[in-house]
């Protein structure tokens, strides 16, 4: 039987991906490549080009191989487009996942993991955070998701792992597979870009915040261990597991000043930086209280040192400067 990731060309998805082929799993792509990259996804893996959106086409990948559970990551979920564009987000997220959920329960697959955010609980009461606290949310869709999926649970059997990350960061430690996006938006990559020259600073989005050093505070986690979780999640419902909501963190936070020490010490690079206005939606901290995740799904993350993290990030970043674009040109 085969696993489908859908998203599996993706920074995450394609790290999952990665590690089922690894564990020596079956595992079936599908991606739209709208912002993934083909040459990121193992050649192992059976792969479909097309949108989930497109029931006609999902549905023959379903007749065609033999798919038992869903891991889904083909969502958007950068808060501050989410705000300019919510219409966007709003007909990629909710309109792929209802088209997802209605073949799944067509085909009579009753398993799906499913990526949703630390965003679901907008500016938190208290940290670390929670799976009881309350959410309300910035970016609203994925909250919406989860929603639509429990739903989909009471009425079709159709059971799942809701994996609410924080913040992902780093690379699989040999640099074949790594971050990149385009245009380049998140913290560690872009201060990686500035210690390769290819941006000349970093701007730091704000410095009046109510935290240790008034920059924003985040809790970062090694993209393979998230990666984990998914096939960690995946066993669980294979076992029976019940429908749940998990939080993917460290319980660490690091404020962005930290991060660029951090990354000058593993860098050896100065990384120019300047202090510039607030981004909209932004929360001061973020920490994830996780010990959910580690006594219910056994997640035993491997990375708990920020350094570490930001070595592995440099590695792929160095190897590849042009993330996946020399890749793709050599298939
Ligand atoms: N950040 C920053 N400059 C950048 C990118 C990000 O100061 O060029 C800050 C951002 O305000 C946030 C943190 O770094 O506090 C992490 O942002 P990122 O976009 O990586 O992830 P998010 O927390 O939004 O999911």
């Amino acid at each position: 039987m085969s696993i489908l990731v859908v998203g599996g060309a993706g920074y995450i998805g394609s790290h999952t991906v990665d590690c089922l082929i690894e564990k020596g799993r079956s595992v079936v792509v599908v991606d739209n490549l709208s912002t993934g990259h083909r040459a990121a996804v193992a050649d192992q893996a059976v792969f479909y080009e097309g949108d989930i959106r497109d029931k006609d086409f999902l549905a023959g990948i379903f007749e065609k191989e033999p798919i038992d559970s869903v891991i889904h990551f083909a969502a958007n979920s950068l808060v501050g487009e989410s705000m300019e564009k919510p219409l966007k987000y709003f007909d990629n997220n909710i309109g792929g996942m209802i088209s997802l959920l209605e073949i799944m329960q067509d085909f009579s697959i009753k398993r799906i993991v499913f990526s949703s955010t630390a965003a679901t609980y907008g500016i938190p009461e208290h940290t670390p955070i929670l799976e009881s606290d309350p959410q309300v949310p910035i970016g609203e869709s994925k909250l919406a998701i989860e929603r639509i999926i429990h739903w989909a649970d009471e009425a079709y059997g159709i059971r799942f792992v809701a994996l609410r990350y924080f913040n992902v960061a780093g690379a699989k430690p040999d640099g074949s597979i790594g971050e990149d996006h385009h245009p380049e938006t998140h913290l560690i990559p872009v201060v990686m870009q500035v210690a390769l020259g290819k941006r000349p600073k970093l701007m730091i989005f704000g410095d009046d915040y109510d935290t240790s050093d008034s920059t924003n505070i985040r809790d970062y986690a090694h993209v393979t261990d998230l990666a984990d979780t998914h096939i960690l999640a995946v066993d669980y419902l294979v076992k029976g597991g019940k429908s749940d909501c998990f939080n993917l963190g460290s319980a660490t936070g690091y404020s962005v000043k930290q991060i660029l020490g951090a990354a000058r010490e593993a860098t050896g690079k100065e990384i120019p930086a300047e202090v510039g206005p607030r981004r909209t939606g932004d929360p001061a901290t973020l920490v994830a209280a996780s010990v959910k995740a580690r006594e219910i799904l056994h997640w035993e993350p491997n990375f708990d040192d920020i350094h570490e993290i930001i070595r592995t990030a440099w590695n792929w970043h160095q190897k590849h400067p042009r993330g996946y674009q020399d890749k793709e040109k050599a298939k």
